[in-house]
């Protein structure tokens, strides 16, 4: 068997990479900050933030919610929304389905006044720059 296959590309995943040859890093189009909402001018290309101190604040936030939502998600999840498992298991489950229902929208128009983006918005450009949450 001969391999007449093209050669493959190398050390290039293929994935945002949009200069043409020989351009410089830089160029990106400018994307809206999650923090502040504002147009800016990446520097490279898996650039979310338009600053590191937006970067840290939203993550800074992230972090505390989830350590509140994470238990909630959980339980919510392994009983289903409370609907397998043990009478006592089922019953935290459907408590743990309202509590994190419940934060979750009330952060959504938190963050929604605040001006920030939206989170499935913010999602979709975290998966686009290769964010892999199993990694
Ligand atoms: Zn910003």
């Amino acid at each position: 068997m001969t391999d007449d296959s093209p050669p493959l590309l190398q050390g290039c995943s293929g994935k945002g990479h949009n200069r043409l040859p020989g351009q410089q890093e830089g160029g990106w189009a400018p994307r809206p900050c999650p923090e502040c909402g504002k147009l800016f001018e990446p520097k490279v290309r898996n650039q979310l933030f338009c600053t590191t101190t937006h970067n840290t604040a939203w993550n800074n936030r992230a972090t505390v919610r989830g350590r509140v939502l994470a238990p909630l998600s959980m339980v919510a999840s392994i009983t289903r929304n409370g609907t397998r498992g043990k009478p006592e298991d089922r019953e935290a489950g459907r408590a743990a389905a309202r509590n994190q229902h419940f934060l979750t929208q009330r952060w959504r128009d938190e963050d929604r006044a605040a001006g920030r983006m939206e989170w499935p918005e913010y999602m979709r450009r975290r998966l686009a720059i290769g964010f892999d949450p199993l990694g």
